[in-house]
């Protein structure tokens, strides 16, 4: 019998990455020494403080059973916590906090509890593919909001027609942003309340990169604006800030309504997070955050030597505040694809070609910090050696 795929799954984007894949594979096979800088999965260890608290938790039996899908009161406490300590937000950990299994989780789900099939939902292009991707599995239509250079890759509102701000009930926005690096004011967060309020959207932020971020710049949450609660809700992650993408915790907190509606879906759809994680993640977010200033001046050094490596090739990249990516034209004569296999074949370096993010991203390629300066300089020397000066 042929598999009866549902229609929402022929309606996802088609994976863009198959080929440079199958070329990867290939060059593995032959022996090429490949560095990859394509992966955006922190390569430091999550601090042994919440190791060590994880190594006791999971000995005690009372871990052992079903979680609530909210999250333990505790582990919420301590997001509330965080807040008050982080960014000086007021939250109420019972009614504005739910836990999640990654934020990722909570990404994919929101639009399933505001989305009806047919409705539109303001997706930003280049973007993080949850957002679109999840949204088609609730039956929404993404609308793509382009984030222009110019415009320091935020969204320009004005470029959204009324008829389609009329129509839309969901907008997704992430500062520090993924695959850009770029970063978002208060000032800005309050244009966006603004314009939620105005069309009766609810903005939901994706704040993953909150906590990665360099020379003394700290990014605002969004619940810090004036109005947000009201308006959206944010999404946090410890997986960049604590090294714990394998670990799976995160959570949403905000808009009352969006936060219990998504209790409320996901106690249909799974049972939470292990209850030693959230004893591990608490640890985390009540605990010392040195170890978090000693990464970011790993992935400091890190973006200098790539930023100022592809500099002395003919770039003219401006270091980003924020995130461990740095998002790059490709020179002259390629597309993004044809850039990333060419430097796949000369230099055996990997990148993200930036359609993957988006049909705004063609004419970009994303670099990832999450490899070691001894490899970071291999591969700027290798591809001065075998692609040397580039043009735009
Ligand atoms: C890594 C990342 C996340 C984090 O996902 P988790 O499910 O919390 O691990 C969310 N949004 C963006 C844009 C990311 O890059």
């Amino acid at each position: 019998m042929q598999f009866p795929e549902a229609q929402r799954i022929k309606n996802l984007p088609p994976y863009l990455f198959a080929r440079i894949e199958r070329l990867i594979e290939q060059k593995k096979e032959e022996g090429v020494d490949i560095i990859s800088l394509g992966i955006g999965d922190p390569d430091l260890p999550t601090p042994g403080h919440i190791v060590e608290e994880m190594a006791r938790e999971i000995r005690n039996p009372a871990n052992h059973q079903y979680p609530s899908s909210a999250g333990l009161p505790e582990y919420r406490q301590a997001v509330a916590g965080w807040y008050r300590r982080r960014f000086g937000v007021e939250l109420d950990p019972r009614a504005e906090v739910v836990a999640l299994i990654g934020s990722k989780d909570g990404l994919a789900h929101l639009p399933w509890c505001c989305l009806d099939p047919g409705d539109t939902v303001l997706v930003p292009d280049p973007g993080y593919p949850v957002y679109a991707g999840s949204s088609i599995l609730a039956g929404a239509v993404p609308y793509y909001v382009r984030l222009k250079p110019e415009k320091g890759f935020l969204p320009d509102f004005a470029d959204i027609p009324v008829e389609t701000a009329k129509k839309a009930k969901l907008m997704f926005l992430n500062y520090p942003n993924n695959p850009t690096g770029a970063v978002a004011g208060e000032s800005f967060f309050a244009e966006a309340i603004a314009f939620a309020k105005e069309f009766e959207i609810l903005l939901a932020h994706d704040a993953a990169y909150a906590e990665v971020a360099f020379d003394g710049y700290r990014p605002p949450s969004f619940l810090q604006v004036p109005g947000a609660k009201e308006a959206g809700i944010e999404f946090g992650s410890l997986s960049k800030t604590f090294n714990m993408t394998g670990w799976r915790i995160g959570w949403a907190a905000g808009h009352a309504g969006a936060v219990e509606a998504l209790g409320r879906l996901k106690s249909n759809v799974d049972s939470g997070q292990f209850n030693a994680v959230q004893k591990a993640a608490i640890a985390g977010l009540t605990g010392p955050l040195d170890n978090l200033n000693e990464v970011n001046e790993i992935y400091r050094q890190r973006r200098d030597i790539l930023v100022d490596g592809l500099n002395s090739l003919g770039w003219r990249l401006e270091k980003p505040k924020a995130t461990f990516y740095i998002w790059a034209p490709v020179p002259a004569g390629y597309t993004s694809a044809s850039f990333a296999e060419t430097l796949l074949e000369k230099a055996g370096v990997v990148i993200t070609p930036g359609t993957g993010y988006g049909a705004a991203g063609e004419g970009y390629f994303r670099l990832s910090l999450t490899v070691p300066t001894g490899r970071l300089k291999e591969a700027i020397e290798r591809i001065k050696r075998n692609v040397g000066q580039v043009n735009f």
